[in-house]
Formats: structure tokens, sequence, C-alpha cells
């Protein structure tokens, strides 16, 4: 998307361990009119493809997932991040290692709020190396239910998480792909 990647050149800050920062319209302070065209351009990718839930993990996916899922019409669920590994029988639950802090968390979603008719669209911030995406796809699994595929306000193209995910046969799209942000310069791909 033309409008997010002039974003992202304008205000996006490159840290170091290839972070990059988009607090002032994404992930802090929300842009709320580029927000929704996200969602709209997201629910026109995914016309037709039966979608009835839209799932994420807290906290920075959840505005993009009510995006979404307003212009699908159909609910969100997010899942809760837990440190500890007390997790009890009523919860679907996975693994992942997160990107920005190097620990290992939990994500948690109740039974309830995913069928095993559910087709879920799962949604994130950022993709980096896939483990929060595997993570979401595991839970819906563990449902019964069917992942019809993933939509991503940015990936980090230069990480190969979206690839590996696409060759193991996911539907991956995202709004933005980052090829490189050497020296803070950003390239995406075409
Ligand atoms: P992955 O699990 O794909 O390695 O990383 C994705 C998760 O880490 C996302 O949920 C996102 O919150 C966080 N993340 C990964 N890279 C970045 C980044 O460059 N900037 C920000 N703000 N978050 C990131």
């Amino acid at each position: 998307m033309k409008a997010l990647e002039e974003r992202i050149v304008k205000e996006g800050k490159v840290l170091p361990g290839n972070v990059l920062k988009v607090g002032s319209f994404l992930n802090q302070q929300i842009d709320v009119a580029l927000l929704f065209d996200m969602g709209a351009e997201v629910a026109r990718l995914y016309a037709n493809c039966g979608v009835s839930k839209v799932l994420t993990v807290e906290a920075s996916g959840i505005a993009f997932a009510v995006a979404v899922a307003h212009a699908m019409g159909v609910d969100a669920v997010f899942a809760k991040k837990n440190k500890s590994s007390n997790v009890s029988g009523d919860v679907l639950s996975a693994k992942v290692h997160s990107y920005t802090h190097g620990t290992d968390f939990d994500i948690i979603v109740p039974k309830d709020y995913i069928k095993p008719e559910d087709k879920v669209l799962i949604v994130d911030d950022f993709l980096a190396n896939g483990c929060a995406l595997e993570g979401l796809a595991s839970i819906v699994s563990a449902a019964g239910a069917t992942t019809v595929g993933a939509a991503i306000e940015i990936e980090k193209g230069f990480q190969h998480g979206g690839d590996a995910l696409r060759e193991k046969g996911m539907r991956v799209e995202s709004l933005a792909i980052i090829e490189s942000m050497e020296n803070g310069v950003l390239r995406f791909r075409n």
C-alpha cells in the first residue's frame, strides 16, 4: 500500500536490532484514517474467502484487527500474553518467542472464542521471524478451525518469516514489505 510505505519512509525510525519504530502513526499514536483504509484493503484481498473471525495477539495487533474485522463484518479476537506457564484446560495456548523483548511467553485464547467451524484470518502489525504468526496458527488448529491466511501491516522481508510461512503453504498478505533498512535507508519489495 503506497500510503503506508510513504508514511513509513517519512516517520519510521530504525532502532538497533532491526527494530522499526512506527509509534507516531501506527503503534502508539494511531492515524485512524490510514488504519481503516488498511482494514478495507485487507477485506478486499480476502473477499469471498469465508472469513468468520479475525485473530491477533495483544497489544499492538488489536487496532489493526478491529479495523480488518469491521471491514469484513466479523468479530475480532486477541490472544492474551501470559508470562507464567500456568495454563488452564479451558484455553488454547501456544508458546511464542518475542522478537522485540527476546523472551518467551504463552499466548492464550479461551476455547469458546474459536469454534471448529471458524475460518480465521490472522493479523498482526509486524512480521519478522514469524513466531507470532506460527503461535496464532497453532491455536487455530488446536481449536479444530481453519486458518484462511494472514494479513500484516509491515513485513520485514529480510527476516524471512513471511517467506518461510508462504513456502509452507500459508497465504500471507503484507501491506508493506521492507526488503532492507541498512543505515536507516528503507527499501521496499515490489
Ligand atoms: P515475529 O514473531 O514475526 O518474529 O515478530 C512479530 C512480532 O514482534 C509482532 O507482533 C511485533 O509486535 C513485534 N515486532 C517484530 N519486529 C518489529 C519491529 O521492527 N517493530 C515493532 N514495533 N515491532 C516488531
